[in-house]
């Protein structure tokens, strides 16, 4: 049976007061568009509706208080944050029915109200950020999302026909927002799309200025510029097309971090003719070759189905034959499961369940034979590790380039008492496991 995917949560907002709480607003709303919400553009339409006020002045007060109940009563299902929501009792007295009030820049509370107001039903085959359940993106990394939609129509897939073909944003506009971001504290930005190197296809000749030069809206360009703004910028969901090449000089250099996320998804070229998968280049192994001999360190994180309906036996060998070619970093594999209107669902040829799940477990054991020796050959060498956690035995918990939060894996330290969470540092690396590694700050 099919599986039936839920529509996305739509989220209203009302925006009052000074640019820096449209910067909040903004930086709100960035952060619920990653987790799979939608804005809605009227009252009607919204599952739930923020209004971000402003409480400097008496007259703002009193502005506040009617945005918020004219939600109410357009709505009623609101959420207060902003300046004035630290007059939460002045607030509550007058509409004791808001669901929850926050202060100004409490970006993580509020968007935690949203979620426990409109839960987002992630899904991993419509979202691009994991599901990390309640847990919210800290302040040290961030999303940012440079395009809706998508030009494909792989056969597993319902992306297109539910959120349209590729919308590009506007490369001024992105690149705001990251400055945005990292003066809010981000050290981390994470690109992320529907097909990430499709960037811009839809504007070409929409260049537009940012800080006195010329941008393209292409992914090379928006890469560089990134990386003039952001401490690491890591690119999600890049399909193979030939100029990705053009990506790569720019982690050897340095300028974004050698990490590229490329959902191959299957390496059997039948079985790519049948998913109808973009960028399908039986030369890919070569090109991957010509990657690490351009940025040796570069981190290649993958995911793979198997038992797509008309997998054959030969099929799945192929793709463990490519992946000990390949020598991917990072592996996660998916059974295929039919979703409801994908045109997957009527091919024939379908896997039977214990197949699946036999090719599953050989395909898991295979890659992390992979990782756990790649991981073992970073063991002396010292990498640069973000930090994620810190826990009171002066141990802490981050990630190298190599690893993306909650979907690769972490280095743990100990011995680091005074870090805080952001905090970029140097950690040599002792050991290594199947998906983890284990350091130490240099004395
Ligand atoms: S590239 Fe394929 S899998 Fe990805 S969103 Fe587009 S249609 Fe779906």
């Amino acid at each position: 049976m099919a599986t039936i995917l839920p529509s996305p949560p739509k989220i209203g907002m009302v925006s009052l007061g000074c640019p820096k709480n449209l910067v909040d607003s903004e930086r709100i709303l960035t952060q619920l568009r990653a987790d799979g919400y939608q804005m809605s553009a009227d009252y009607a339409g919204a599952d739930v509706v923020l209004v971000n006020t402003c409480g400097f002045l008496d007259s703002a007060k009193e502005e506040s208080l009617e945005a918020i109940g004219e939600a109410i009563a357009e709505n009623g299902r609101v959420i207060v944050t902003g300046c004035f929501g630290k007059e939460a009792d002045v607030i509550r007295a007058r509409f004791p029915q808001v669901l929850a009030i926050t202060g100004a820049h409490e970006y993580e509370q509020v968007v935690t109200a949203v979620h426990e107001a409109a839960p987002a039903n992630l899904s991993p085959y419509l979202d691009l950020v994991p599901d990390a359940g309640l847990k919210l993106t800290p302040r040290h990394y961030s999303y940012l999302k440079i395009s809706e939609g998508c030009n494909h129509r792989c056969a597993f897939c319902i992306i297109p026909s539910l959120r349209g073909d590729l919308v590009s944003r506007r490369p001024d506009a992105i690149l705001r927002e990251a400055e945005k971001l990292v003066a809010a504290g981000t050290k981390e930005i994470l690109v992320i799309s529907q097909d990430t190197s499709a960037y811009g296809v839809d504007i070409r000749r929409e260049t537009r200025m940012w800080h006195g030069r010329e941008v393209v809206p292409h992914m090379t360009d928006l890469a560089r510029e990134l990386g003039k703004i952001a401490p690491w910028v890591r690119l999600h969901y890049v399909y193979p097309y030939p100029h990705v090449d053009q990506v790569i000089p720019l982690m050897a250099d340095g300028l974004i971090l050698p990490y590229l996320d490329i959902p191959f998804q299957h390496a059997a070229p039948s079985v790519l003719k049948r998913m109808k998968r973009p960028a399908n280049d039986a030369k890919v192994l070569q090109r991957i070759h010509a990657w690490r001999d351009i940025c040796p360190d570069i981190a290649i994180r993958s995911t793979f189905v198997v038992g797509f309906p008309g997998e054959t036996e030969a099929d799945f060998d192929y793709l463990l034959d490519w992946l000990d070619e390949a020598q991917l970093d990072r592996v996660g594999a998916f059974r295929f499961e039919p979703v409801e209107g994908a045109a997957a669902n009527a091919l024939p040829d379908h896997v039977p369940e214990e197949v699946k799940e036999e090719r599953y477990a050989r395909i898991m054991e295979k890659t992390a034979a992979i990782s756990t020796a790649k991981l073992a050959a970073k063991i002396g060498r010292t990498l640069d590790v973000i930090i994620d956690a810190v826990d009171d035995d002066g141990g802490a918990t981050g990630r190298s380039y190599a690893d993306a939060p909650e979907i690769d894996g972490e280095v743990f330290l100990r011995d680091a008492p005074g870090l805080k969470l952001g905090d970029i540092v140097p950690v040599q690396i002792e050991d290594a496991d199947e998906h983890d590694l284990f350091g130490v700050p240099p004395p």
